[in-house]
C-alpha cells in the first residue's frame, strides 16, 4: 500500500515538499488553515487590485525550476518568469542619492566607480571570491544536518576557511568596499533574514552575490503564482491540497505521530506528518504542552527570533514612473537596524521598501493604475509596541516618507483601496511572535542548532519551511523541501 502523508500547511515550504512526495507516488493530502494557498507567499485582493502578501521577488529560479524537472513536470508551463534588469534601487541622504544595481557586471562595476570612485576593483574581487565561497557553501545547504559529527564531515570541513567565522556581514563587506552606502547596498540582503548587517553571519555575504549573479526575478500575476502553481502541480500528480482545513492537534502516540486532527474535529491517520506551518507557532499549538523537551515553550522564548515586517498595500488610481523595486535607507542606518533587532522600538528615521510591479506587470491592477507594496521591517512582538496604535501613526510617517523621500509624489491623493497588515495581523496568521523570517540565523541556531527536516523531538514528524534548516528565504525553502521529502522517501521505500 502507498504510504499515507499529512502536510500542514499550503505555504512554499509545505507545498513544494507535497509536490515531490507526490511526484515520487507517495500519496500526500495538504491541509491549510487559509481560504487560499500560500501562507506568507499567498495573494491579497483588496477591490480590483492584488498584492503579494510578502515575497516580492525570486532569486536562483533554476531551484524551483529543478523541483519542478525532478518529478516530470516543466515549470514554466505552470507560470511565467521575468528577469529584472536594473534589479532594483537604493536610496540615502533621504532620498537625495539614489544608486542602481544590475546584473550586467561591466555596467555594475562602471556604476560604482561613477559613484564611489576606487570601489570597481572591490566588486571584482567580491564576485570571484563569493562564487567560491557558494561552491563550498551549497552542499550544507542541500543536505539535512542532525548530527554533530556533520561538522567533521567533508562538506564543512572543506567549506570552514570559507564561512567568514566570527566575522560579521558588515565586516566582511568591509574588505571589499571602502564607502558605507556602497558597503549597505551588499549587505542590506541581511533583512531577507530579519537580521541585521553587524549581527548577522559573514557566511551570508553569499545573499547579495545571489542576487548579482542570478538575479531577480518576478512571475507574472505575483510571487504568489509560485504556490499556486506547486498546488496546480500537486493535483496534477494526484495530490490533494484542502483549503479552510486547519489542523488543531497532531495525534500523538507517546512520542510518535500517527496523524492529525483538524479543527472540524476529525482524525485522519496518516503514516507520516509533515509540518509546514511556522515552527515555533506549530510546536506551542499542535503539540501538548510537557510532550516537547529540546523545543518546549519557554525554550522557545529564549531563542532568537527575526524582526517583523509592518505593510501598507495601496491600490492607486495612476501609474508611477519609478523602479520596480526600490529601497529608501534611514539617515542614520546602524541605529535603525540596531533600534528593530536590538532595543525594539520604533525608529523615527526608518528605513523602507516599495514594490511597483505594475509596470511590468498588467494583470495587478485595473489599466493606468498601480498596485504599490511598502513594506517598513519592525521589531517583532517580543517588543511592547501596542500596534492598535502605532500602526495608525506608522502608516502616516511612510506616506509622508514616501511624499519626501521617494519618487511617490502625490501617492496619498491617488490612493483608491488600502489595507495595512502590522506584526499582529503576522502573528493571528501564525507567524511566532510576528518575526516574518522565523527564528534567526545565528551560528547558533543554524544547521544542527536549528530544528531538524526531521523533527528529533516526535517520532513520524518531519519539518519544513523557514523554520527547519537551511532557513528562510524561497530558495533555501525550496532545498528544505527537497531535503525533507528525500529523508521521507528514503525512509518509506518509493523508489526516486
Ligand atoms: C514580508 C515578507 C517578505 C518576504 N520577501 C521574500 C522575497 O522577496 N523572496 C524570498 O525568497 N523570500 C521572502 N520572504 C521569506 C519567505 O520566502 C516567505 O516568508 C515564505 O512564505 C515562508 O514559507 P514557509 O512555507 O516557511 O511558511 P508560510 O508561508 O508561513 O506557510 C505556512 C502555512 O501554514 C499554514 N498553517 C499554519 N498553521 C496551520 C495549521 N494549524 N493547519 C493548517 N495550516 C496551517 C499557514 O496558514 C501558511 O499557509 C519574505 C517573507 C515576508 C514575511
Amino acid at each position: 500500500m502507498k504510504q499515507r502523508v499529512a502536510v500542514i500547511g499550503a505555504g512554499p515550504g509545505g507545498l513544494a515538499c507535497a509536490m515531490l512526495l507526490a511526484g515520487r507516488g507517495v500519496d500526500v493530502t495538504v491541509y491549510e488553515k487559509q481560504a487560499v494557498v500560500g501562507g506568507r507567499t499567498s495573494r491579497v485582493q483588496v477591490g480590483d487590485y492584488q498584492f503579494d502578501r510578502g515575497p516580492t521577488f525570486l532569486n536562483m529560479p533554476h531551484i524551483l525550476e529543478n523541483l519542478f524537472t525532478s518529478i516530470g513536470l516543466n515549470l514554466h508551463d505552470y507560470l511565467e518568469l521575468k528577469a529584472l534588469d536594473p534589479m532594483y534601487t537604493l536610496y540615502f541622504n533621504g532620498g537625495k542619492d539614489q544608486f542602481t544595481m544590475t546584473t550586467d557586471r561591466d555596467r555594475m562595476k562602471q556604476a560604482i566607480e561613477d559613484q564611489f570612485p576606487g570601489n570597481g576593483e572591490g566588486y571584482d574581487r567580491f564576485m570571484a571570491e563569493q562564487a567560491l565561497k557558494l561552491g563550498k557553501l551549497m552542499p550544507i545547504l542541500q543536505t539535512k544536518h542532525d548530527r554533530l559529527t556533520d561538522y567533521l564531515s567533508p562538506r564543512v570541513l572543506t567549506a570552514l576557511p570559507r564561512l567568514s567565522l566570527g566575522r560579521s556581514l558588515y565586516d566582511v563587506l568591509s574588505d571589499y568596499f571602502t564607502s558605507e552606502e556602497l558597503k549597505y547596498s551588499f549587505t542590506f540582503q541581511a533583512k531577507y533574514l530579519g537580521m541585521s548587517a553587524w549581527e548577522c553571519p559573514g557566511g551570508f555575504s553569499i545573499l547579495s552575490y545571489m542576487e548579482h549573479a542570478y538575479g531577480v526575478h518576478h512571475p507574472i500575476g505575483g510571487m504568489n503564482r509560485i504556490p499556486e502553481a506547486m498546488k496546480q502541480a500537486i493535483e496534477d500528480l494526484g495530490g490533494k491540497v484542502h483549503l479552510n482545513a486547519g489542523v488543531d492537534q497532531l495525534i500523538l502516540d507517546g512520542k510518535e505521530a500517527t496523524g492529525v486532527i483538524l479543527e472540524s474535529g476529525e482524525h485522519v491517520l496518516y503514516d507520516d506528518v509533515v509540518v509546514g506551518a511556522d515552527f515555533a507557532h506549530a510546536m506551542n499549538h499542535l503539540v501538548p504542552e510537557g510532550v516537547l523537551k529540546k523545543w518546549s515553550r519557554p525554550k522557545i522564548d529564549r531563542k532568537k527570533f527575526s524582526c517583523s515586517t509592518f505593510m501598507l498595500y495601496l491600490g492607486v488610481d495612476k501609474r508611477f514612473d519609478a523602479p520596480h523595486h526600490t529601497i529608501y535607507f534611514a539617515e542614520d542606518y546602524e541605529k535603525n537596524v540596531r533600534e528593530m533587532t536590538q532595543t525594539l522600538e520604533l525608529s523615527e528615521d526608518f528605513s523602507f521598501y516599495v514594490q511597483n510591479p505594475s509596470i511590468i506587470d498588467t494583470t495587478l491592477a485595473p489599466e493606468g493604475k498601480s498596485s504599490l507594496y511598502v513594506l517598513v521591517p519592525v521589531p517583532n512582538n517580543y517588543s511592547d509596541l501596542d500596534w492598535a496604535v502605532e500602526g495608525p501613526k506608522l502608516r502616516r510617517k511612510v506616506l509622508d516618507a514616501l511624499e519626501e523621500r521617494s519618487p511617490y509624489k502625490g501617492v496619498e491623493a491617488a490612493i483608491e483601496v488600502e489595507e495595512m497588515f502590522t506584526p499582529d495581523d503576522w502573528e493571528a496568521m501564525g507567524v511566532h511572535q510576528g518575526a516574518t523570517f522565523n527564528l534567526g540565523h545565528q551560528l547558533t541556531q543554524m544547521m544542527y542548532f536549528r530544528p531538524h527536516n526531521r523533527f528529533e523531538e516526535l517520532d513520524h514528524v518531519y519539518l519544513v519551511g523557514g523554520g527547519t534548516h537551511p532557513g528562510s528565504g524561497l530558495p533555501t525553502i525550496f532545498e528544505s523541501a527537497r531535503i525533507t521529502a528525500d529523508l521521507l522517501t528514503g525512509e518509506v521505500g518509493v523508489t526516486k
